[in-house]
């Protein structure tokens, strides 16, 4: 498949890491909206969070507590935690993700 975030993932393509769990890794957007943009991504491939959701709760669970974690590391504590779900509401990337975006950043 040809997926760019499963190969983020799997280090064949290379990125700015700034966290990982069980299920889930984080990086720097590459085109950020936000002085804080972060994309909160599951290990395993899924379509979108929907889909994420029905399949591995406990891979979503890990991954909004991921982004939570991150969100109070590199924010003030105002975040917003959003996965566009299909191509009319934004989504390009057909990997679940959540996008961590803030407006106050910490450091
Ligand atoms: P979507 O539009 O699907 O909700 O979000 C996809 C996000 O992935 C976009 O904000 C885009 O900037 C980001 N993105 C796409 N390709 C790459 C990449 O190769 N590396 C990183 N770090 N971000 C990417
Ligand atoms: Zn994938």
């Amino acid at each position: 498949m040809d997926c760019i975030f499963c190969k983020i993932v799997g280090g064949e393509i290379p990125t700015t890491l700034v966290g990982e769990s069980v299920h889930s890794i984080a990086f720097k957007d590459i085109a950020p909206k936000q002085p804080i943009h972060i994309l909160v991504v599951p290990r395993e491939h899924h379509g979108n969070v929907a889909e994420l959701a029905f399949a591995n709760p406990e891979a979503l669970v890990d991954l909004v507590q991921l982004g939570s974690k991150l969100a109070a590391e590199y924010s003030t504590g105002a975040f917003r935690l959003t996965f566009n779900t299909g191509a009319a509401a934004g989504q390009t990337v057909f990997h679940a993700h959540g996008h961590i975006t803030s407006n106050t950043p910490k450091k």
